[in-house]
């Protein structure tokens, strides 16, 4: 066999190194660190190569690339969203991603990307509740307890200072999963029976469920004044969560426009609707909360400027914690013009 040249070489992190990644880091700095990462992106989003997700649908699910470059390095991702895995052992939403150079073209990284989906996706959602949550929140209500329930939690303990939880699911077993999995990380936790009783005292309301259609998991006369609402779950065409009296009453923020009118909840409303971009918030462009009976909604669906970021965090946490291994991934044959001599001097070596 021939021996790949370094330049051929692509660090891979496993599920199982990523996992290695986030107790070696501690799960809470993980989130935060990843957040800054976010942030800084943010800070610097006109530079961003954007446009929507490439989404191909189906009936029972749809599968998605998000491509975006700063100039200087280029990422995407390959994720899918499947709400009828659950049913059959799999997983609603898995991912993959690519991190690469501009100049040379060439992938520096190939990763996992289904547990730092649901890192990412709750680093944006607690930065984005950073920006625009009522002052002092302490109480968040989860409705949708299943995989990306926990990171929510976390990274909202782990940015905001969030200590209580009121969990719901219309499944009890996911309340009980989610409840288990955080019982011993300190958080005083509700399992409450309804939407509308876990909603109750809670500053802060996250909905993170799965059903490929237009569902109504909070009503108007649900949302009191000064909530902030973080709407995860609905991130594609005709699958929402929110009523849409609430979107009439809320200010909205969103991380792309374009992409999230295709697939947010104001696909439910009219195309010119005024809504703030996050990184117009963070960079002082446009106001965030300016009153304390203001309903705030921050109406994720995942942008590819966070999977860049994501990508950018676990590269440059490669070289410290050594847990990847080396892919050859690339043919790079020692005469770049002879990639036909590699092919048969590999059959003669191998002969
Ligand atoms: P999951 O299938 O593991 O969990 C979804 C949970 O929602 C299940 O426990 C289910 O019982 C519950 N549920 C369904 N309908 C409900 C209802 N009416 N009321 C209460 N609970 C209900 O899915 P997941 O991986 O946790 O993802 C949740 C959602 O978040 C998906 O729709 C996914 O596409 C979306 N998501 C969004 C982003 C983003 O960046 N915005 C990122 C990742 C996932």
């Amino acid at each position: 066999m021939l021996t790949p040249s370094p330049l051929a070489i692509v660090p891979f992190v496993s599920v199982d190194n990523m996992m290695r990644l986030v107790h070696a880091t501690g799960i809470e700095r993980f989130l935060t660190e990843l957040a800054a990462y976010i942030e800084e992106d943010f800070r610097r989003w006109e530079l961003f190569d954007k446009t929507p997700r490439i989404a191909s649908h189906s009936h029972d699910g749809v599968i998605e690339l998000m491509p975006t470059s700063d100039g200087a390095l280029y990422g995407f991702k390959y994720v899918n969203g499947h709400p009828k895995n659950m049913r059959s052992g799999r997983q609603t939403v898995t991912a993959f991603g690519v991190l690469a150079d501009v100049g040379s073209g060439y992938p520096m990284l190939l990763t996992e990307m289904t547990l730092l989906t649901a890192l990412r996706t709750a680093a944006t959602s607690a930065f984005a509740a950073k920006l625009l949550a009522p002052p002092g929140a302490h109480t968040m209500a989860i409705i949708g307890n299943g995989a990306q329930s926990e990171f929510q939690a976390i990274a909202f303990r782990a940015l905001l200072g969030i200590t209580s939880l009121r969990l719901y699911d219309i499944d009890p077993r996911a309340s009980e999963k989610c409840r288990g999995n955080l019982a011993a990380l300190g958080f005083d936790i509700t399992v409450a029976g309804s939407a509308e009783e876990a909603v109750e005292g809670a500053q802060i309301v996250t909905t993170v469920t799965a059903d490929k259609q237009n569902a109504t998991i909070l009503s108007s006369n649900m949302v009191g004044p000064g909530i902030h609402i973080n709407a995860v779950g609905g991130d594609c065409p005709g699958k929402t969560e929110l009523h849409r009296d609430i979107l009439l009453r809320a200010d909205i923020f969103v991380e792309f426009p374009p992409q999230t009118r295709i697939e947010g909840e104001i696909q439910q409303l009219d195309a010119d609707h005024p809504v703030t971009e996050l990184w117009q918030v963070l960079t002082g462009h446009a106001p965030g909360r300016t009153a304390r009976d203001q309903v705030t909604l921050f109406d994720s669906v995942g942008f590819a400027v966070e999977d860049f970021s994501a990508l950018r965090y676990v590269r440059d946490r490669l070289v410290e914690t050594g847990l990847f291994t080396e892919l050859d991934l690339l043919a790079d044959p020692d005469d770049p013009r002879d990639l036909f001599g590699m092919l048969q001097r590999s059959a003669a070596s191998a002969a």
